[in-house]
């Protein structure tokens, strides 16, 4: 037997495992698995390459917890290591990684923490267990070795007498990690990172019940055998290349990616590249709505089918972690802090390469089958709409696939709807009005006059929209967005025949008087002579100011120092309708009074703004009016 001190210059580096890594525990097991399955593949290198001269048969890596004894056994038949070996790769190259490790951790601990903890490997045992053994034979003609460690640099090495080829790790867990001996938490981890790992891993068996023979009696009872808890999936969609894979394949792999979920995706985009970096991965697009808080199932970063995080902040641009699915990449470096990683080379590329991705298959989409992709439309926009926003490389790509609907449902690129209504649809500047309603039922009799006059008007609802709106405008000189309720439709457009006023100036001084004594001091009155059959009042909001507020609320806030801008309204009046008229003939101050009031009140009405005490008023006096 040969004892030995483990050669680290950090006294007791356990301890400091422990300390460093409280939180992060369970991450043990995935390493250890993650070493038998190293030591499985590279076997089956060797033999593929004629350096090792056995059988490869069907490995597997095999979980046991004996909580009586306190013990977790992880059973590989890879490789192995001769007593040698064990010296070497476990007393040195470990121990020298653990240290490493533990530099770069106390740095970046500072930060948001590292990311997925990797590299951390054979050590990580040290975090659960109080003794550790490892048992192993090379798949080389030399005898089995047995290592102890009690966690002090302090081990043993002596000869053990297993025969068949593979490495077994015992762990002798620790008073203060006892929960890792329940099958229940145990097989919740190797569901949360080994799902999809590439050799098979048994943890315990379970019973399968064998068809009924064609031949059976009546009375027949199915028979039943014990088969290996196999816990993964060796060969998961991403890893296959999208030839081979069909449309109920990629659903399949999202019920199996998420199985709680019970929501079929729109559709999905599986990324595969090999150069100037390696990446795999689907991502899926799940059905939205404008909701940009709701996000449970989150896109998972793997590392060669190991299990890494799901917080992918800061290698999939930030609009894209809407989305849900896998991400494959041995290239993104792990053992670096959030901040660390914006600043690196390759996840910069990897992130414009998804953005790059993403936009291809969303025009591939719109070109393939536009109908399809109108549909799908509202579920899909906001994240869109908000990557248009935030990458300028996606904005680029956007103008080709992203769309403009109207109310009743028409959808147009930004293109096509220039074009249908850049000769109806000018202001006096020459600019095209494209208008748009923000709530088909809020807005609905301002919608309806537009219509009437043949306008196309929008339907924007995001909860982003004014921030888009402000971009494109900064984009397309010779476009100007309006909402339906920003002034007189009349006003907005610019129409060829000039309405005359049927009221003279001094007729119309006396009529503002009027209004002004009845009307209060937030909305400003403003006199246009229209059609007489438009609406006699109507109630606007400047396009400007309203957007800016929504702006300033909608994110970015007080970017504009207008947090708390005050409502502000117009009451615009028709001098040509008969109200107007009426108004402006009645003598009696009381009736021109409730003339004035009920006018107000019936355009508050039609913008959503009649509420309380004014509306109790005015059911009030309306009800006087009729009886
Ligand atoms: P890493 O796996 O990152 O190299 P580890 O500390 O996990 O670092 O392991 C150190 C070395 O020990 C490995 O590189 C490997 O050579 C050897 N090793 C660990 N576990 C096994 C195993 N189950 N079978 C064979 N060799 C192993």
């Amino acid at each position: 037997m040969t004892t030995g001190k483990i050669n680290v210059s950090v006294e007791n580096i356990f301890p400091l495992i422990k300390k460093f890594l409280y939180s992060d525990h369970e991450i043990f097991l995935r390493e250890l698995v993650s070493n038998g399955t190293d030591a499985t593949l590279k076997l089956k290198h060797l033999i593929s390459i004629g350096e090792a001269k056995v059988e490869y048969g069907n490995p597997i890596i095999e979980i046991k917890v004996d909580k009586e004894a306190k013990k977790i056994h992880i059973i590989d038949q890879g490789l192995g290591m001769t007593a040698d070996e064990v010296e070497k790769y476990i007393n040195q190259v470990a121990f020298s990684g653990a240290e490493e490790f533990l530099d770069k951790y106390k740095d970046s601990a500072k930060d948001s923490g590292i990311i997925g903890h990797f590299g951390l490997g054979f050590y990580s045992a040290f975090m659960v267990a109080e003794k550790v053994e490892i048992i192993t034979k090379s798949y080389k003609d030399e005898p089995a070795a047995h290592w102890t460690c009690d966690g002090s640099p302090e081990f043993t090495l002596e000869p053990a007498d297993k025969t068949s080829r593979g490495t077994e790790i015992i762990l002798h867990i620790a008073e203060d990690s006892l929960e890792f001996l329940e099958d229940a938490k145990i097989s919740g981890l190797l569901n949360k990172y080994n799902k999809f790992m590439p050799v098979p891993i048994k943890f315990g068996t379970r019973t399968e019940t064998l068809p009924k023979p064609e031949d059976a009696p009546e009375d027949y009872v199915n028979e039943t055998v014990e088969t290996d808890n196999i816990i993964n999936n060796p060969n998961p969609a991403w890893t296959k290349q999208p030839s081979e894979l069909s449309e109920e394949d990629y659903k399949i792999f999202y019920r199996e990616l998420y199985p709680m979920q019970f929501e079929e995706p729109l559709f999905n985009i599986h990324l595969n590249v090999d150069y100037p970096f390696n990446l795999t991965g689907i991502l899926y697009f799940p059905k939205l709505g404008s909701d940009m808080q709701i996000q449970k199932d989150k896109i998972q970063l793997y590392q060669n089918q190991v299990y890494v995080t799901d917080n992918v902040e800061g290698i999939v641009p930030e609009f894209l972690t809407m989305l849900k699915g896998v991400i494959d990449s041995p290239d993104i470096p792990l053992n670096v802090s959030r901040s660390g990683l914006q600043a690196d080379g390759a996840v910069k590329k990897i992130s414009n390469y998804i953005t790059r991705k993403v936009a291809d298959k969303l025009k591939a989409l719109f070109n393939e089958n536009r109908t399809d992709f109108e549909q799908k439309w509202n579920d899909i926009k906001i994240v869109l709409e908000y990557g248009m926003l935030s990458e300028d490389k996606f904005y680029e790509k956007a103008g080709a696939f992203v769309l403009y609907p109207t109310v009743d449902d028409t959808y147009f690129t930004l293109e096509e709807l220039k074009e249908k209504i850049k000769e109806n649809q000018t202001d006096k500047d020459g600019k095209v009005v494209v208008l748009y309603a923000g709530n088909k039922d809020a807005q609905h009799s301002y919608i309806q006059t537009a219509k009437e006059k043949g306008y196309e008007v929008l339907l924007l609802d995001s909860p982003i929209i004014s921030h888009l709106i402000q971009k494109i405008e900064g984009d397309n000189r010779d476009l100007t967005f309006v909402r339906v309720d920003s002034d007189h439709i009349d006003n907005l457009i610019k129409k060829d025949e000039n309405t005359i006023s049927k009221l003279s100036d001094e007729e119309k001084e006396t009529l503002k008087a009027s209004l002004e004594a009845y009307i209060p001091k937030a909305y400003s009155v403003q006199l246009e002579a229209m059609d007489s059959g438009a609406v006699p009042f109507i109630i606007t909001q400047p396009e400007f100011m309203r957007r800016m507020k929504e702006m300033s609320q909608s994110g970015g806030g007080g970017m504009f120092g207008m947090g708390n801008m005050p409502e502000m309204y117009n009451l615009v009046v028709n001098t040509n309708s008969d109200l107007a008229t009426n108004i402006l003939n009645t003598e009696d101050k009381s009736t021109q009074e409730n003339l004035v009031k009920q006018a107000l009140d019936l355009a508050k009405l039609s913008q959503n703004l009649l509420k309380g005490e004014e509306l109790t008023a005015f059911v009030k006096r309306s009800f006087d009016l009729i009886k």
